[in-house]
């Protein structure tokens, strides 16, 4: 017998009628001889409903009534689909995170999972139950508090599952059939990719990919669990998320070529922040970021300019999270004597690009071609970035999608057919 986790979106668990299909599902793959264990997210947009409802309380809700509230939503949908299975004649037990020995740090809206103690799920198993876990939530040892492993989080519930479990496969059942060469809601003609390497999922995942969660794809690396991202809406095969051997090689140590671009990727959660006039004198962008590091907020791009001769002084421009921007401004605010710059400028109408693939390692012109791209689109770049395997850039939040369409046609990504997507909202 083999071990299956299956892991259900919000978007196919929207409405009583999905949740029937699903169990329907469940219980077929149960049917066919595997132990089944489900993580499962909220009803449809139920997180993003009790968040709004949540800043009509209170402008700053505390962290940790924001988890008790926002656990809520998956405690919901697992009893719900839990009933919906044994409805059809086949027994089925729900856990909340805690119950399903989700142990994580204390860090409440982003805790990470720091042990799985899955007793409780396998006595279901070995009692023949399909065991159904809350996706995204867990419990904190020392403080003795729920908490909530970040948005999109139930991947990361699934990954943590099929690790701690030795599960044949994670599966992760969305709203569409795979991972797509680009976000097929904005580029009609993204292509689903059969495989791609953990490697590039990340990068697509931290470049806003929302497909899969990043630390999701950070535990199936590190824990070495493959994923097969796929559709709950038909029996299409997806895409095979699956760690190689060494760069250039598959997961069995055979060599394969590289795709130069594996898809494009875009974000529209990020401001960016330029702190003007700042000495150039060694240790300003130490004091800058230290100030900016200490109010939490986590910094992804940076642009310093060249100084201008005369005044000696200098702009520093970096990237953040939208929701970490305020927090900084501040923290620059308070300290801006002791750091001497003359002003703060925010701006959060910025959208990011990103082009990742493997290939590129090995074949130059790349940047060369996504900037003519983007240049013949009439598209301004404000801020660029590499890593080995990524080129990214900043434009403006109103001209991303445009650019995303542009650069995708001009790296010979577009497909011959239309992509579908079968539900949800793109919320
Ligand atoms: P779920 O509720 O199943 O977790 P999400 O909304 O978190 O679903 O993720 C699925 C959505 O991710 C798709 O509907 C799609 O709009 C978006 N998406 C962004 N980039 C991609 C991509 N490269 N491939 C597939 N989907 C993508
Ligand atoms: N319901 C949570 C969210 O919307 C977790 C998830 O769907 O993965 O972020
Ligand atoms: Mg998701």
């Amino acid at each position: 017998m083999s071990l299956i986790v299956q892991k259900y979106g919000g978007s196919s668990v929207a409405d009583a009628e999905s949740i029937k299909r699903v169990a329907k599902r469940i219980v077929q793959t149960r049917k066919a001889g595997n132990d089944v264990v489900v993580a499962v997210s909220a009803m449809g947009d139920t997180t993003d409903e009790l968040l709004d409802l949540a800043h009509e309380v209170a402008p700053l809700p505390s962290p940790r009534e924001l988890d008790m509230l926002l656990t809520a939503g998956e405690r919901i949908s697992m009893a719900l689909l839990a009933m919906a299975i044994e409805s059809l004649g086949q027994e089925a037990r729900s856990f909340t995170g805690s119950q399903a020995g989700m142990i994580t740090d204390a860090q409440h809206g982003a805790a990470r999972i720091v042990d799985v103690t899955h007793k409780r799920v396998q006595e279901a198993l070995d009692d023949g139950a399909i065991a159904i876990v809350a996706g995204f939530q867990g419990f904190n040892r020392v403080t003795g508090d729920i908490t909530t492993l970040g948005r999109g989080g139930s991947d990361t519930t699934a990954v943590a599952l099929a690790a701690a479990l030795g599960a044949e496969v994670c599966e992760i059942y969305t709203d569409v059939d795979g991972v797509f060469t680009a976000d097929p809601r904005v580029v009609p003609r993204a292509q689903k990719i059969e495989r791609v390497t953990s490697e590039e999922m990340l990068e697509l995942a931290a470049s806003g990919a929302k497909v899969l969660y990043i630390r999701a794809v950070e535990y199936a690396r590190r824990h070495g669990v493959t994923l097969h991202v796929r559709s709950s809406f038909n029996n299409s095969e997806g895409t095979i998320v699956f760690n190689p051997a060494a760069p250039g090689q598959d997961e069995n140590g055979d060599p394969v070529e590289e795709p130069i671009i594996a898809g494009v990727a875009h974000d529209l959660s990020e401001a960016k922040i330029t702190v003007v006039g700042v000495p150039d004198i060694p240790g300003k962008a130490a004091q800058i970021f230290n100030i900016v590091a200490k109010s939490g907020a986590n910094i992804d791009m940076i642009v310093q300019n060249v100084s201008a001769a005369a005044t000696g002084l200098t702009d520093i421009s970096f990237t953040l999270p939208k929701s970490d921007a305020q927090a900084a401004l501040t923290a620059l605010t308070s300290e801006r004597d002791a750091v001497g710059f003359t002003a703060l400028q925010h701006d959060d109408q910025i959208g990011k690009l990103s082009l990742i693939g493997a290939g590129m390692r090995t074949n130059v012109g790349v940047s060369a071609a996504l900037f003519t791209a983007l240049y013949e689109a009439g598209i301004n770049i404000e801020m660029i970035s590499t890593s080995e395997i990524r080129i990214s850039v900043v434009t403006r939040a109103d001209t991303i999608q445009e650019a995303v369409r542009a650069v995708h046609t001009a790296f010979g990504l577009d497909g011959e057919a239309e992509a579908i997507v079968h539900a949800g909202t793109g919320r």
